[in-house]
């Protein structure tokens, strides 16, 4: 019995032993590695065969496997940057010149050089301090005192601060103080005797960075100034600088990240937030908890094995839902807000990690959707949809090159006219991004694979045309949905944007006998069923105008419908088509359904801004409208688009509703 109890201590003890090694060489921060050493001594004392020994082991584990300092170097590379997304990305101007601004105000912060500031009333301490401070290229100010320091701190913002701990008149705590009030990311770094210790350490829980003790080495204040100077830096150029893409699904949002990871030469990782159901998916379970384990943002930074990763919150629209555990915004704000995520606390760590260095992403297919205080952190970048021609070539350009590459076709590359891709783009598919393209586009060549796997004769250069995909991809899925319709009364042709992108409606309106109640169903949202009531009041008021006996209205209900009752839609801008759908029910008059209309209308008939007309207009052309219809007061964004946007299809810009009437209505 007690020869088995001592080779089982002699094998824990070694076990133990092989986990001190490893925490030695993890170089873990002190604080960590104190607390790893407290869990491997309580250890000892525990039997190997229970729970708790096996819970320890792993958490030591952990805590040694994370990259508490390590990281990337930055590559802070303005043209090569440039080059990288230009390569990479085709189009998308407006997003490259934002990110590339953002990424120079990044490397400007970086490059600055910094402001030091140093007082002390011994001239010997202050010389020396300057002298290897200047050497190490930084702009440093010296004061004499604390009033002097003062008087400096007013007229110039400093990095750093080193400053005396005791002085006269005003001591290096006031000092400390009023520097952290005023500018809460300057660092202070306190200068004391060796004997006052304790009050250096009353300093930092008073937000000092840290302190060096009389007599120093040159060498201990050069060091902790660069990391005083370090979280300085990591603060600042994370500040503001949450980056969210928003915008259609398929649009290049996930690939810009990477190649913005790529540009910066960090690593890259995702994680997604739709359907999330637990706060501790982001932040970790406690340890008592069984099967306890880190939360996403721990498990991604430990498997990209450094500290400052791109690391992409896909989805943030699509967050938390009704069932949804504990409070996501809370722990998403910790994570993203740079005051607090330098000490982000994961529940199964329970030690604080530094965030600040990670460039965090967002997605998100509808930034209005994200909830208020996190959208405020944020820069909103919109990616909007692409047109036909953009879409042929991005495929030609660089969906194709990538899948025939994944598909091991590289040999034998067959070749994709652009004739052929325009087919799959309009009959194959309805999206606003690529999505669905680069997926039929990968089904033939997985059919080539095939067919060259199975028959090695058939192992030829190929030329895919228009006839070759339909024996690919079969049978067409989609037509024109307004070109192949009628013309028909009280059915008109309205606009929305959905998460997807743009779309095109059909506003269906009915009138049968009843008690003059006005029906509305399709998923309609609040906002879209007070537009449909506004309309009818509009009309029941201006029905002289309109030369609409007003016993139409008596005894009888008015009903309108919006087909695609799955999808709920909201939203002020059907207003306009809602009413013209009613005009022309009342007056018989068949409506063209090639016109899209899109337009709020206020009681009076004039007609209000609406958003998203890129999407708007490009979903029209998907769908083969001729016509679009919109507000007068969206003129600056339809001059704004670009002229590929606007072929093809005749804008009217209208600013009463009666000027459009005779236009949609046919006789
Ligand atoms: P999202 O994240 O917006 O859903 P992705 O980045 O996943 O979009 O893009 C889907 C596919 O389309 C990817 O293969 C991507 O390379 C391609 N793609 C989309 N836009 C572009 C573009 N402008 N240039 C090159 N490729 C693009």
């Amino acid at each position: 019995m007690s020869i088995f109890k001592k080779s089982e201590d002699k094998q824990q003890a070694a076990t133990i032993d092989e986990f001190r090694k490893k925490i030695d060489s993890a170089q873990l921060p002190s604080g960590v590695k104190q607390i790893a050493e407290r869990e491997l001594e309580m250890m000892c004392n525990m039997s190997p065969a229970t729970a708790e020994y096996t819970i320890g082991l792993t958490y030591v584990d952990y805590l040694a496997s994370l990259p508490w300092n390590k990281k990337t170097a930055d590559t802070l590379d303005l043209t090569r940057a440039e080059t990288i997304l230009n390569e990479r990305h085709y189009g998308l101007s407006e997003v490259k010149r934002r990110i590339i601004e953002h990424l120079a105000v990044k490397i400007l912060v970086m490059n600055k050089k910094p402001q030091i500031l140093v007082i002390d009333d011994e001239a010997i301490a202050r010389d020396n301090i300057e002298h290897i401070l200047t050497k190490e290229n930084y702009n440093v100010v010296t004061a004499v005192n604390g009033v002097e320091a003062i008087e400096k701190l007013k007229t110039t913002v400093f990095d750093v601060v080193l400053t005396d701990l005791r002085m006269e008149k005003v001591d290096g705590i006031s000092v400390l103080e009023k520097t952290k009030s005023k500018y809460p990311d300057t660092q202070v770094i306190m200068i004391t005797a060796y004997a006052a210790v304790d009050s250096a350490i009353e300093a930092i829980k008073k937000g000092a960075f840290h302190y060096i003790a009389k007599p120093f080495r040159l060498e201990e204040v050069r060091t902790t100034v660069k990391q005083a100077l370090e979280k300085k830096l990591s603060t600042v150029s994370a500040k503001g600088s949450v980056l969210c893409f928003a915008g259609p699904p398929g649009t290049g949002k996930t690939s810009l990240g990477r190649s913005i990871a790529d540009a910066l030469g960090r690593k890259f990782s995702r994680i997604s937030l739709g359907g999330m159901k637990d706060e501790a998916e982001i932040r970790g379970h406690r340890r008592t908890y069984a099967g306890a384990m880190p939360g996403r943002i721990m498990e991604e930074i430990r498997r990209a094995e450094s500290s400052n990763p791109v690391i992409m919150l896909d989805e943030a629209d699509k967050i938390g839902g009704q069932d949804f555990k504990g409070d996501p915004e809370s722990a998403l704000l910790e994570v993203l807000d740079p005051e607090q995520n330098h000490t982000f606390l994961d529940h199964y760590l329970d030690v604080p990690f530094d965030l600040s260095n990670v460039m965090f992403i967002v997605t998100a297919n509808v930034a209005d959707n994200i909830q208020g205080p996190l959208r405020d952190r944020m820069e909103v970048i919109e990616f909007s949809g692409y047109t036909e021609d953009e879409k042929v070539n991005i495929a030609l350009l660089h969906i194709v090159p990538k899948l025939l590459r994944e598909h091991g076709l590289s040999d034998y590359p067959p070749e994709f006219t652009a004739e052929a891709v325009s087919k799959i783009i309009n009959e194959y598919t309805r999206e606003a991004g690529t999505r669905n393209l680069e997926r039929q586009i990968a089904t033939i060549c997985r059919k080539i694979a095939t067919e060259f796997v199975h028959n090695k004769d058939a192992v030829r250069l190929i030329k895919v045309v228009p006839e070759l995909v339909e024996r690919y991809l079969g049978p067409r899925k989609y037509y024109l949905e307004v070109a192949d319709e009628n013309d028909r009364v009280g059915v008109v042709t309205g606009l929305v944007v959905t998460e997807a992108g743009g779309d095109i409606i059909f506003v269906e309106a009915a009138r049968m006998k009843g008690k003059r109640e006005l029906i509305l169903t399709g998923s309609l949202g609040n906002v879209m069923r007070e537009s449909a009531q506004a309309a009818l009041s509009y009309i029941r008021s201006h029905a002289s105008y309109f030369d609409i006996h007003e016993d139409v209205f008596e005894d009888h209900d008015i009903h309108i419908h919006v087909p695609g009752g799955a999808i709920p839609k909201d939203g002020p801008s059907a207003g306009t088509t809602i009413a013209i759908a009613l005009i022309s029910l009342l007056k018989r008059r068949p409506a063209r359904r090639n016109i899209a209309i899109s337009g709020e209308l206020t009681l009076s008939g004039r007609i209000l801004p609406v958003g998203g007309i890129k999407e708007k207009i490009l979903a029209a052309r998907r769908a083969g409208v001729k016509i679009i219809v919109l507000p007068l007061r969206n003129s600056v964004d339809v001059e704004n688009l670009s002229r590929d946007v606007k072929d093809s299809v005749e804008i009217v810009l209208i600013d009463r509703i009666e000027e459009i009437v005779d236009k949609v209505l046919l006789k």
